[in-house]
């Protein structure tokens, strides 16, 4: 899908220490607790906390600038919502280095603070996460969304015009965490259906596939009976996803809502069915978008078992759009979900 930055902000604050101590506290993570430390001249190891996104940003800000990041307080606040498939880790990810690049009076610029943040999140935090979240976070554009070309990192802003359109989230408030969850075991089954995969297609003529990129919609007759029919769904649904990607894009080109809604749609069948990443309470919120006058389409975000949708909606109906799906849900549960309108903002930046 193509991801936006929204009008949610992680904000860190920085002041210098002379000590060479990074002392870090979080408003939504310490509370009222005392600051946590991090020595940045030190070798840094997880600890399985949440400060280790400021230790995988210190490795990585100084592996790429060669130099060990300054002592620093820093207090952090964030309006994000967490855990939510709202990719608030990416948000604090991108704040914290490039928070680290002023300190350092570094000039690493957007691309850097994505890839860095990324980085971190994956390689030294250990969330299995693509680059997704953390592009859009220090690469959004205000008013676009991002075309984001995962293999060869290429970005392309695609207009949102807001007059017409805007975007609802729903938080279903069911709660999961990406590193405990299942994106690593679909990652896993994605890489064993590419394996499966390359034995079926690879002939006179033709490589064996790298990576499920390089497989095409034309392709899935003749691997479907090839391969276990898990893997063989889990691979549709990548594959189907890919085109779709294009196709939106193109959709949002000619300012056919329409069509772009019918994707976002197909989009949820298909992480629903083929990929098995849906919940009945996302579910439920997407039925309510979709039989709702105004909305185009809906579908989860983020790594799916909870957290939000999202729903493309006709400017003039935002509002009224946004109770009724929360009335849907709330007859269904009893509870009343929030949903609220986010709009593509500008990616992080130094503010003074
Ligand atoms: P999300 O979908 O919001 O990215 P994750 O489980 O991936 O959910 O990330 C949430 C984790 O990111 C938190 O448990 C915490 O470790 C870290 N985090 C996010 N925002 C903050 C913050 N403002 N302060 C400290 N840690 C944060
Ligand atoms: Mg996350």
């Amino acid at each position: 899908m193509l991801p936006c930055a929204i009008d949610r902000h992680t904000v860190v604050a920085g002041a210098p220490r002379n000590d060479g101590r990074i002392r870090i506290h979080s408003r939504e993570m310490s509370g009222d607790g005392a600051p946590a430390e991090v020595r940045p001249e030190e070798t840094q190891a997880p600890a399985g906390d949440w400060v280790d996104y400021l230790r995988g940003a210190v490795v990585m800000v100084a592996e790429e600038t060669g130099r060990i990041p300054p002592g620093l307080d820093l207090a952090v606040a964030s309006d994000v919502p967490g855990e939510s498939g709202l990719s608030s880790s990416a948000a604090f990810g991108v704040a914290l280095v490039t928070a680290l690049e002023r300190a350092l009076r570094a000039n690493l610029g957007p691309e850097a603070r994505g890839r860095l943040a990324h980085r971190s999140e994956s390689e030294f935090v250990g969330v299995p996460c693509g680059i997704m979240d953390q592009y859009a976070s220090a690469l959004g554009r205000r008013d676009h969304a991002l075309q984001i070309d995962c293999r060869s990192r290429e970005v392309v802003e695609v207009p949102l015009p807001g007059e017409s359109l805007r975007i609802l989230v729903a938080d279903s408030g069911v709660r999961r965490r990406l590193a405990t969850g299942q994106y690593g075991d679909r990652k896993a089954e994605c890489e064993a259906a590419c394996a499966a995969a390359a034995g079926g297609l690879a002939g006179p003529g033709r490589a064996a596939p790298d990576s499920l990129r390089d497989i095409e919609a034309a392709d899935l007759t003749t691997l479907e009976p090839a391969l276990d029919p898990i893997l063989f769904r889990r691979l549709r649904h990548v594959v189907t996803e890919n085109a779709r990607v294009h196709a939106f894009r193109t959709a949002l080109d000619a300012s056919d809502f329409v069509a772009a809604g019918r994707i976002l749609r197909e989009g949820q069948q298909s992480l629903r069915n083929d990929f098995e990443v849906s919940i009945e309470e996302l579910d439920t919120l997407c039925e309510a978008g979709d039989t709702t006058p105004g909305i185009y389409g809906s579908r989860l975000t983020g790594a799916g078992f909870g957290g939000c949708t999202v729903h493309l909606v006709d400017q003039a109906t935002s509002s009224e759009a946004a109770e009724a799906i929360a009335d849907k849900f709330e007859q269904r549960y009893g509870r009343r979900p929030r949903v609220f309108e986010v709009t593509p903002a500008d990616g992080a930046e130094v503010l003074s």
